[in-house]
């Protein structure tokens, strides 16, 4: 029996300790964005009080740690992901700016002809990045149908996948209905066809045992501050060959190799992809956020998110009125529903005065609200620090704003 003690993992996070309107605070709005562990906290206020320079280039010793924590950080975020080689771990200020740099680089190549394959339930990062790179190179973006319960249509899917299509983009967990992508068969699919394959990893990370070797992606990008480190800072994982063979995203300092007034030579990765001074403390949080959550028992992680979300599917089943959007059989962290006969957005308003965090809307999706017919959802969405209990409030709260709205 693993070990998994949520009494001490809540204790970690002092935001989770306050009321809200005289409640307990319940934060069930994970996809959005995670809270902080002190580790995390810690790790930032360290840098600042103990070696707070800019890394590279400096000569002194202060410079040397804040380069030497920088560049550690990288190690840890290669070894989170299973990459082989460090230079492959490209800061960027979060998910939506790795697929930009993604769209950069691929975009330039893109002609009219080629073809984008993207799924229904992307992320408007996952979506408008690549309509726009379509439609500035006269390429044409595919979008593969979903079923109606918010599953992938793999056999549509494969159908897509033709000679034309150059790239392939796709998240591993969907942040509106938390649909998981099998996304390892896809990619030995699409490299079967010669498409590159991207990875929103946005919403996957957070849940741990992601191997992007073994995966077998192209590309991987993630958000630090879903993963409980900061905000401003994320990772775009990518295999060499292809990167480093990539026009440049920004220039500036740091990443080129010999500049005359005329004109200028690149560096090498991971520098080539990285113009001026990083995210230094984002950086070194987001590495001490990883550190924090592998001393957690990743089996146990896992079986605690997946009992979360049962439990409210279960609570769901036996409350009238109470309609789930996506109920994929392969799923993770994420309740969206609908209350009969009222706007999401009332819900989460009456969720709010009772000390409930969740979030309603489109979730950055609105061509899936569409497709599914729907004029949002209110979401719950679950991390390792949630309780049963917190579930049971969840419920019970949506009680009180069935009364009120009915
Ligand atoms: N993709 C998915 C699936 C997401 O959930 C998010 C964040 N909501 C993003 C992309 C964009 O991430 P960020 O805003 O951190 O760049």
């Amino acid at each position: 029996i693993s070990h998994f003690d949520i009494d001490a993992i809540r204790a970690q996070f002092p935001i989770l300790q306050q009321q809200i309107e005289g409640n307990p605070l319940v934060y069930l709005d994970n996809a959005a964005t995670t809270q902080k562990p002190k580790a995390v906290i810690q790790a930032i206020t360290d840098y600042y009080t103990q070696c707070n320079a800019n890394v590279h280039r400096g000569a002194h010793h202060l410079a040397d740690e804040a380069t030497r924590r920088f560049e550690q950080a990288r190690d840890t975020v290669a070894a989170f992901i299973g990459a082989r080689d460090r230079s492959e771990v490209i800061w960027t200020s979060g998910t939506t700016e790795a697929i930009n740099i993604v769209a950069n680089g691929i975009g330039q190549r893109l002609q009219p002809g080629d073809e984008v394959l993207v799924t229904e339930m992307e992320h408007h990062a996952n979506l408008v990045t690549w309509q726009q790179a379509c439609k500035r190179s006269g390429a044409s973006l595919k979008v593969a149908p979903i079923h109606d319960n918010g599953a992938l249509n793999t056999t549509a899917f494969t159908r897509l996948l033709t000679d034309k299509t150059k790239l392939v983009a796709l998240p591993h967990v969907s942040n509106a209905l938390g649909t998981v992508n099998p996304i390892k068969t896809l990619t030995a699919e699409a490299h079967a066809i010669g498409a590159l394959v991207f990875i929103d990893g946005a919403q996957g990370i957070a849940h741990g045992g992601v191997d992007v070797s073994d995966i077998g992606c192209d590309f991987y990008a993630f958000s630090g501050h879903k993963l409980f480190g900061p905000t401003g800072v994320g990772v775009l994982w990518g295999k060499k060959a292809v990167l480093q063979d990539w026009p440049v995203w920004q220039t500036g300092g740091e990443m080129i190799a010999q500049v005359t007034y005329q004109s200028s030579t690149w560096g090498e990765l991971p520098n080539r992809l990285e113009a001026g001074t990083p995210n230094i403390a984002g950086v070194i949080g987001l590495a001490a956020a990883i550190d924090w959550f592998n001393r957690l028992d990743l089996t146990a992680v896992q079986t605690h998110e997946r009992r979360l979300l049962d439990y409210a599917t279960e609570q769901a089943h036996g409350f009238d009125g109470l309609q789930i959007v996506g109920t994929a059989a392969d799923k993770i962290g994420v309740f969206s529903f609908l209350l009969e006969g009222s706007h999401p957005a009332d819900v989460g308003f009456l969720l709010d005065k009772q000390g409930i965090a969740i979030r309603t809307g489109s979730h950055c999706a609105q061509p899936l609200m569409q497709r599914l017919g729907v004029p949002g959802t209110a979401r719950a969405s679950f991390s390792v620090y949630n309780t049963l209990q917190e579930v049971d409030a969840l419920f019970i709260a949506l009680k009180k704003a069935r009364q009120m709205l009915a």
